[in-house]
């Protein structure tokens, strides 16, 4: 087995092979060792940390995209980067798109995201929640083994980000969870330009449109004034949906003490440490619920219905979240004031966002992946579902009402 390898910054010392010293296959395991491969690689500067790398050149040999990425129980995994994505179970190293319970678990040997990301998941599972950690500074390109790596915002949560990973000229962008909708508790989507654009499809039907975010929360204000003796219990997720919540109430002008549920304390405390202007957030103490009439209450969408709420006076039960579209789950859940607020794209945007980034071939990881995927095959863009477990199941059909991922889950 002869290859010649060809690196002008003269790192072909990086490359391994398991068939013995003369190989310089870097594509192991996913590919075959070839005696005909001619490989090289070109475009690292002086600073390889800058510089993203350059194609490989195969003769004879083109590298798919499957090659770069892909699919295992853990979740997806990049060989030749060996790293996995918002892995659901544990891994050595993990690449973390953002804090939801179903794409941030601890127990990993390393964790690379961006700074609130693993600020997050200190919060929700304590400090010692991986191995170690690495921050990713956001638009910057990492070398992981053969591919570079670059963190862009995702317009989510706090610190969510898309992951773009490049190999061989190609560019496939996992967006995590993303939103176009403004939020102003994070950085705005970002626009990747890629060959392959990974998407979730939460909301991946034709009947899902949002509407906008502010007349949702003039609706809530709205139902303040006219009930100023009902207490409005507002169900919202813990991480992002709250806060962000919170912060819209503030833009419309609403300057009272806003009163959380326990379960919401901890991370609301961290957005305000990164300057996020919530205002008066305390928490409720259950002797004064009632005394709390004409308040806004926030809580985990599993104590709307429960005792728990049932304190206050005269409450209003109201949820935020994208579902709320749907009068069955407003009405099954006992939701008086449905509120619909999401942070994740609606179907105008997913489909927006799959034609701006220029990919010619989409897959689509989790929510309503047919729908979407067939919608890419007619524009002529090639597109898979991933069927991927264990990602958005936070708890709006399956998880009971007490579980954490409930409490504080991944925000629809
Ligand atoms: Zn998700
Ligand atoms: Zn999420």
């Amino acid at each position: 087995m002869t290859l010649r390898v060809s690196f002008p910054s003269g790192e072909g010392g990086a490359l391994s092979c398991s068939l013995g010293g003369q190989c310089r296959n870097p594509f192991l395991p996913t590919l075959p060792c070839r005696d005909d491969l001619l490989l090289e690689r070109e475009g690292f500067g002086a600073d390889p940390g800058r510089a993203a790398p350059g194609p490989y050149l195969l003769a004879g040999m083109v590298l798919r995209s499957t090659d770069i990425l892909t699919q295992t129980p853990q979740g997806l995994y990049c060989p030749l980067g060996d790293f996995h994505i918002d892995p659901v179970r544990p891994v050595r190293r993990a690449l973390i798109t953002h804090g939801h319970s179903d794409h941030a678990r601890s127990g990993h040997g390393s964790v690379l995201a961006t700074r609130e990301t693993l600020r997050i998941m200190g919060v929700r599972y304590g400090e010692d929640f991986a191995g170690s950690t690495q921050v990713a500074a956001l638009g910057e390109t990492l070398r992981l083994g053969d591919v570079a790596v670059r963190f862009t915002p995702a317009g989510h949560v706090l610190g969510s980000a898309q992951i773009s990973i490049e190999a061989g000229g190609t560019r496939i962008v996992v967006s995590g969870d993303y939103k176009r909708a403004a939020d102003p508790t994070c950085l705005p989507y970002e626009v990747v330009p890629c060959d392959v654009f990974i998407t979730e499809a939460t909301f991946g039907l034709p009947v899902f449109r949002h509407p906008d975010t502010r007349a949702e929360v003039r609706k809530l204000l709205a139902s303040v004034a006219l009930f100023p003796e009902r207490a409005h219990i507002v169900g919202a997720y813990a991480l992002g949906k709250a806060q962000r919540l919170m912060a819209l109430l503030r833009e419309e002008g609403f300057d009272r003490p806003i009163h959380l549920h326990g379960a919401m304390e901890k991370l609301t405390a961290y957005y305000k440490s990164e300057g996020i202007p919530l205002g008066d957030t305390p928490k409720v103490v259950a002797a004064e619920r009632a005394k709390l009439a004409g308040a806004i209450v926030i809580c985990p969408p599993s104590a709307i219905q429960d005792v728990w709420s049932r304190r206050f006076p005269d409450p209003v039960a109201c949820f935020a979240s994208g579902w709320m579209r749907v009068r069955a789950r407003a009405r099954q859940k006992g939701v008086e004031l449905p509120l619909v607020v999401s942070d994740h794209s609606d179907w105008d945007d997913l489909c927006r966002t799959i034609l701006e980034t220029g990919a010619g071939e989409v897959w689509v990881t989790h929510g309503q992946e047919d729908a979407l995927v067939h919608w890419c095959r007619t524009r002529g863009i090639a597109a898979r579902p991933l069927h991927m477990l264990g990602y958005g199941d936070e708890g709006e059909d399956t998880a009971s009402p007490s579980s954490t991922e409930d409490q504080a889950g991944s925000g629809s």
